[in-house]
């Protein structure tokens, strides 16, 4: 049966330059797209300027024109967009489904230290709760006396409102339940950006009709996160489809650091783009 056609994303982080692996995520969402008769877009998650710069997106769009890809413009930039962000996390805030922590890292390691123990989920250890608990006093004088501060998912409250609809599907990994609890309380809002990876990543997928998400099997578990928070904005619930990561000869993840397997060194090495698709398994 023919699928409707679908939307499919590239959702690229300008924070250094892309590699193979980068290349086949791409390849694989402008394939999906390209078959179902459907649209293919190109993302720019540039909300921390600490880390991404807009050398690096240009650096993007050459390494892509240079394999081929054609992606629709114009391409979205979420700098350009809190706005957007910032009203998903007020709705979320109206509901009573975020908190302020004014935890720093340093605070929240002390307290796992003191209670002994903490549960671990994929993120590293789970926060303690410590600004859950709170009085609105103490957070109201916190945050009048101008204390940084995040916004945190209260997940036992988010949970008891999400509906009961918490499953993804992942055409490489079989049906999923939802496991939020893999996060904890994440925070949603940083203090120094005003958002973060996981509410503008499912803001923009919402926003933009993506339907179809093809990304590395390493953000796997977000999803599970993110489920929980397309329900709680009442976006629809997108199809993934979470890739296995590329490796180097020796076995290890590559990565952005690793300056031989970049796109840049590989065509000024003398490879062509036709090569590559080859080898990354696209005609
Ligand atoms: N921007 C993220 C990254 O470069 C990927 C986001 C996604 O595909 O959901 O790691």
């Amino acid at each position: 049966m023919a699928r409707a056609p679908l939307t499919t994303r590239f959702a690229p982080s300008p924070t250094g330059q892309l590699h193979k692996g980068h290349a086949f995520s791409a390849l694989t969402a402008l394939d999906l797209a390209r078959r179902s008769g459907g649209r293919f877009l190109l993302r720019i998650e540039d909300i921390d300027p600490t880390r991404c710069t807009r050398e690096n997106a240009e650096q993007i769009f050459e390494d892509l024109a240079w394999l081929g890809i054609e992606w629709e413009t114009p391409v979205r930039f979420q700098s350009e967009h809190r706005d957007d962000f910032t009203t998903a996390a007020d709705r979320l805030a109206a509901r009573g489904l975020l908190y302020p922590c004014f935890c720093t890292r340093t605070d929240i390691q002390r307290e796992i230290e003191r209670a002994g123990h903490a549960p671990h989920g994929s993120e590293g250890p789970l926060y303690p709760g410590t600004c859950r608990r709170l009085s609105e006093d103490d957070r109201h004088a916190r945050i009048a006396a101008g204390t940084p501060h995040a916004l945190r998912l209260d997940l036992e409250k988010a949970l008891s409102l999400a509906g009961p609809d918490l499953t993804w599907h992942d055409t490489f990994h079989g049906p999923q339940p939802a496991r939020p609890e893999l996060l904890g309380d994440a925070v949603l809002v940083r203090k120094d950006i005003g958002t973060s990876y996981h509410l503008a990543v499912v803001v923009d997928d919402g926003l933009q009709g993506v339907t179809d998400i093809v990304r590395g099997v390493d953000l796997f578990e977000a999803t599970h996160l993110h489920r929980v928070l397309q329900a709680l904005l009442d976006l629809p619930k997108p199809t993934y489809h979470h890739h296995a990561l590329l490796t180097d000869p020796s076995g290890n993840r590559l990565a952005k650091r690793d300056r031989a397997a970049t796109l840049k060194s590989l065509r000024e090495g003398g490879m062509s783009a036709r090569e590559l698709r080859s080898e990354l398994g696209f005609h």
